[in-house]
This record gives structure tokens, sequence and C-alpha cells, in this order.
């Protein structure tokens, strides 16, 4: 059976793990622990045909040093098939950190000589457009942002669940196709 393993990056507070645990289990995660850092291991299907996916949990890191000797050198991500970048559509700060860890990210996989993982940017929090004030990232641009990346995009809400398995099967379909 296949088996693909992704990793969750992206500001503090976006929703990393509640996009995780509402894929796996199906609730949502009120409640909010930054320093949860987990592995989800999942049997799902896509597109009709199974898939075993291990979802590698990150906890953000405010430190850009950190966040970099962390996770870019970890096996977490050179081992990686596939990485989510998540900001918030309710946080502009959590957009402007997604952009500067795609460009280091980027900067780190010219230098490897591994297969390039496939990648995709998720503008969680999606629920929270419906209230006045709610979107401070608009869908055109972190569209424009995902073109010039080179990656997939798509907005999601771990809260209603909308788009949580589209987002995963859209990992898995352009890891099929590679
Ligand atoms: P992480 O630091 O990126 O792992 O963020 P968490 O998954 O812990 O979520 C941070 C907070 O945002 C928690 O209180 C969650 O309940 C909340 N949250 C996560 N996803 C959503 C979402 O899609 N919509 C809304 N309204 N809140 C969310
Ligand atoms: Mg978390």
């Amino acid at each position: 059976q296949e088996s693909w393993k992704v990793a969750l990056f992206g500001d503090g507070a976006v929703g990393k793990t509640a996009i995780a645990v509402k894929f796996t289990r199906g609730t949502f995660l009120e409640t909010y622990d930054p320093t949860i850092e987990d592995s989800y291991r999942v049997h799902a299907s896509f597109q009709g045909k199974p898939a075993f996916l291990e979802i590698v949990d990150t906890a953000g890191q405010d430190d850009y040093a950190t966040l970099r000797d962390q996770w870019l050198h970890s096996d977490s991500f050179s081992e990686g098939d596939a990485y989510i970048l998540v900001y918030a559509v309710s946080s502009r700060k959590s957009f402007m950190r997604v952009k500067a860890m795609e460009k280091a990210i980027i900067r780190a996989r010219s230098k490897s000589v591994h297969v390039y993982p496939v990648s995709i940017l998720v503008g969680n929090k999606y629920d929270l457009t419906d209230q006045a004030g709610g979107r401070e990232v608009g869908a055109q641009e972190a569209y424009e942002l995902a073109q010039q990346f080179g990656c997939h995009f798509i907005e999601t809400s771990a809260k209603s669940g909308y788009n949580i398995q589209k987002m995963f099967e859209t990992l898995v379909v352009a890891l099929r196709n590679r």
C-alpha cells in the first residue's frame, strides 16, 4: 500500500494541529496548546484508492533561526514527501510568515539532491470570513503567491471541515502523479 509522509508548517495558532486532528479524528480542537508536536497516522482513501498518511505536526516557532535549524535540517523535512504551509486568512502576520518560510525552504531545497517535495499553501480559518473584518488575506493574492512558489493553494476550515479532505487529496494526487 502507498504511504506518504507530510509535514505541517506555519506560524503559531494558525490551526496546524486542528487540521491534523480534524482530518484524522473528525473533531474540532477548540483549545490552543502551542506546544503540541505530534505525528498522526491515518488510513485514508483518495479517489477511491487507499493511502496511508503520516502527518507530522510542528509547533510554531517564533524564532526564525530555530525554525530553520529544527525543520529544514530535520528528518521530517528532508524525508518528507510533501509539506503543508499554513497561514490563517484572518491573520496577515501569519501570511507574511509563510512567505518567509517558503523562501527559506526554496533556498534550502536548491542545495539538496533529493526529489522535490510536493507542497501546498493553505489559508485556514475560512469560517471567520463570514464575520465583518474576519479576512485579512485575500484569496487572489494567496493564489498568486502559490503560483510564484509553484505550489498548490486552497482555503480550509478545521472548524467546519471545509476543504480539509480536499486539501489532503490535492497533495496525494500530486504525489501520485509526480
Ligand atoms: P497551531 O498552533 O497552528 O497548531 O494552531 P491550533 O491548531 O492549536 O489552533 C489555534 C487556535 O485556533 C485554537 O484555539 C483552534 O481552536 C483555533 N482554530 C484552528 N483552526 C481553526 C479554524 O479553521 N477556524 C477557527 N475559527 N478557529 C480555528
Ligand atoms: Mg499546534
